[in-house]
């Protein structure tokens, strides 16, 4: 298969934080072929472990697998679903989104009502319709109706948007934030076939909301080193300044010198650079950025482990759909598998 095509399907599945099932179940499919083993920890984390000899270094690479939602917070009388936001969304993207509600009894389709502007007030147009001012119709007419489609407090509630290709390197689709740091792990476990190491490669819940799953799971496998693969803002966009986000798409993966939560091991990035110079894989460092990864949280478990990370860069992350050079995926596969191979050297 190839990195889009296991991107598609990532893509589509369902995997709001805390309710990543549909997500995990697909993980460990996918990842089955390419590992010794596949399991999952007390909190949810799929966990795949590719043996490497006795006494080699053990790597853990963290992929999240939730992405930003929604979930029902209330049902009125009319049948409409209020809803809480479930990781850093802005109220701005939400206005008129088809959405997936999934219910014990199925999914269902709704989108996030908005006023036609026929009848907005000059005032209300040049105003942002904040999410408590928002609403999911369903299609129900009573809440009664709205209950017995399936609908119960707390139910998931995740973005519509299909996967599409667009030429023969772009792509865009929901969830990419962090599907397609999935979809590179997936693809590094295929392609390495030589190395000491024992490689745990770990599908990671909660990260949007807190990083919690990298928590207990690197707890578990007390790893030498750890690798996330996760995305980061593309700039070169019109209205983003170069300082504002200097990465961009098609020049290579992302690696990470400092971010709000975590300032890369100095080991992990020079094993990082060094397997991409001699490799000849095109390469960004970056530093500066306001969010984290599960590198932040891998760090301090235990006594510390050396960690660091690798980046796709992706336009529009924490909104519905996104969109990404799939060069640059393959690239942060080959970056991955050079820098796993390179370890027994420098740890
Ligand atoms: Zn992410």
């Amino acid at each position: 298969m190839t990195i889009a095509k296991t991107l598609e399907k990532l893509s589509n599945a369902c995997g709001v934080s805390g309710r990543e099932d549909e997500v995990r179940d697909l993980m460990k499919k996918l990842l089955k072929p390419y590992v010794d083993e596949v399991g999952e920890d007390k909190l949810g984390n799929v966990i795949g472990i590719k043996k490497g000899k006795k006494n080699a270094p053990k790597v853990m690479l963290a992929t999240h697998m939730d992405e930003i939602g929604l979930l029902v917070k209330t049902i009125s009388k009319e049948g409409f679903l209020q809803f809480a936001k479930i990781g850093g969304i802005d109220d701005r993207v939400l206005l008129a989104q088809k959405v997936k509600v999934y219910t014990e009894k199925g999914p269902l389709h709704g989108i996030i009502g908005s006023k036609p502007p026929h009848i907005q007030k000059e005032e209300e147009r040049k105003k942002i319709v904040t999410c408590d001012q928002l609403f999911i119709d369903i299609g129900a007419k009573s809440q009664e109706e709205a209950k017995k489609m399936g609908v119960k407090i707390g139910d998931p509630i995740s973005f519509d948007i299909k996967f599409a290709k667009v030429g023969k390197d772009i792509v865009i689709g929901k969830a990419f934030d962090n599907r397609i740091g999935c979809a590179v792990m997936i693809e590094a476990m295929k392609q390495l076939n030589k190395t000491k190491c024992t490689v745990y490669a770990v599908g990671t819940v909660q990260e949007e909301v807190g990083l919690r799953g990298a928590a207990t799971a690197a707890f578990g496998i007390h790893p030498d080193v750890g690798i996330a693969i996760d995305v980061t803002i593309a700039g070169g966009v019109p209205g983003v300044k170069e300082v504002e986000a200097p990465i961009k798409m098609r020049k290579g993966p992302s690696i990470t010198v400092a971010d709000r939560g975590l300032i890369a091991h100095p080991k992990v990035l020079r094993l990082l650079i060094d397997a991409a110079e001699e490799n000849k894989i095109p390469y960004q460092l970056e530093t500066g950025l306001a969010g984290s990864t599960d590198a932040a949280r891998i760090s301090l478990t235990r006594e510390g482990i050396p960690s660091g990370v690798i980046s796709i860069p992706t336009r529009y992350i924490h909104s519905p759909t996104a969109l990404l050079s799939i060069k640059d995926a393959e690239n942060s596969v080959s970056l991955t598998v050079a820098a796993i191979q390179k370890i027994p050297r420098y740890f």
